[in-house]
């Protein structure tokens, strides 16, 4: 054995498993046996924003019109979300999460990523450490979550997909090509329909094959850039870093309303209530976006959306609709009654510097990673909000018709 200075990386990937879904049946015993859909009604708007495991058996799954995941399972036990109640399940999860480690990168509110190297000591190796966290989870919340632990970012999440639900995968570094070769390249990171084609057009089908392709062939098909990405992935090279903030990339709210709008005064109404809600929360946050970004949805799921850079970053609400707006008037958009309108900021400037991500895991000063930790929570919390719009549960009523 090589001697090393540094203990060797450990990520774990935690991922509840049906998220919302589960929660119900935990809470509902007559659900237990029964497909569960949680998200929009059928005979509503929307999407299904959770299924359980009896609900994907038909077919159904997250972001999946209401209506067809009705055509499959009429049956199922369709119920809007309780994202109070989420929020409350999630921020105990992400405590039992903090009593394994304070270093955690929260993805979602039921998924994280966590640094877990150094733990040996004190919980044993990886695979002890994944039960831990299983049990912990299930003796605080009811609810079971798959965990994934592998040397850095990509391995972990492989690994939790990889044994759910209710699944515990441990990939040792020396196992890491092993447990790749046979994998679609589907499962890796990134991957547009567009870049499955293409990989189907080349015939490469698992990561093996994917891993036996020259750079310079994948360079022609995909770009420098996706090329290296995908190689670097076939071989399991990808970060072990955490960062607790990368899971916010952008602040965004957008609503779906009940009948199709034309009226550009309420489209702008609209546009300014939801700038308020992003501007208000980006300052809670400290944080200000280059970016704003228009999302407009028209009649029959056409989807467009529109940029402009500032020269300034903002978490103005009035800088934030005034660019909006421009970006309707202007973005060469279709003159078509509108479904859904939403608005974002991006690309942050820093309003607090952060500590060195080595500082962090050489010398952890513990009030700052619980510091943190709070924050992070919040944050999940937050994006509850996001997501009860984004998922297309909340919708503005309004009477007008479009004409
Ligand atoms: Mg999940």
């Amino acid at each position: 054995m090589t001697h090393s200075h540094r203990a060797q990386r450990w990520v774990g990937h935690a991922d509840l498993d049906a998220f919302y879904a589960s929660v119900e049946q935990r809470d509902c015993p007559e659900y237990r046996d029964r497909p569960v859909v949680v998200g929009a009604l059928p005979g509503h708007r929307g999407v299904v924003a959770a299924a359980n495991y009896r609900a994907r058996d038909f077919g159904i799954h997250s972001a999946m019109p209401i209506a067809e995941a009705y055509r499959r399972c009429p049956d199922a036990v369709y119920l809007r979300p309780d994202m109070a109640k989420y929020s409350r399940v999630s921020r105990k999860i992400f405590q039992i999460l903090g009593t394994i480690t304070p270093v955690i990168e929260p993805v979602s509110v039921d998924e994280a990523y966590l640094d877990l190297t150094g733990l040996e000591k004190l919980l044993g190796p990886p695979a002890s450490i994944g039960s831990e966290i299983k049990h912990r989870i299930l003796e605080a919340s009811g609810l079971t979550v798959s965990v994934g632990i592998g040397p850095n970012r990509l391995i972990a999440k492989l690994g939790s997909e990889h044994r759910k639900p209710d699944g515990l995968m441990v990939v040792h570094p020396d196992e890491v090509q092993e447990f790749l070769a046979p994998m679609p390249v589907a499962n890796l990171r990134g991957l547009g329909r567009q870049t499955q084609k293409i990989f189907s057009r080349l015939g490469i089908r698992s990561v093996g094959q994917l891993r036996t392709v020259p750079l310079q062939i994948l360079e022609q098909h995909l770009g420098t850039k996706a090329a290296l990405s995908f190689q670097q992935q076939a071989l399991g090279i990808a970060s072990s870093e955490m960062v607790p903030g990368r899971g916010r990339k952008s602040i965004s709210k957008e609503t779906t309303f009940e009948e199709d709008v034309r009226e550009q005064e309420i489209l702008r109404d609209t546009l300014h209530k939801l700038a308020a809600e992003v501007a208000k929360r980006a300052r809670r946050e400290q944080l200000s976006g280059a970016v704003v970004t228009l999302k407009i949805r028209f009649t029959g799921f056409e989807t467009h959306t529109r940029q402009h850079k500032l020269p300034v970053p903002t978490h103005d609400e009035r800088v934030i609709l005034r660019e909006a707006w421009a970006l309707f008037l202007n973005g060469n958009l279709p003159s078509k009654p509108v479904r859904l309108i939403g608005v974002g900021i991006s690309d942050w400037q820093q309003t607090e510097t952060e500590p060195m991500q080595a500082d962090l895991f050489e010398q952890p000063k513990k009030r700052e990673i619980d510091d943190r930790l709070l924050k992070t929570i919040d944050r999940v919390a937050d994006r509850f909000g996001k997501g009860i719009l984004q998922l297309g549960c909340t919708a503005t009523k309004n009477t007008h018709k479009p004409r």
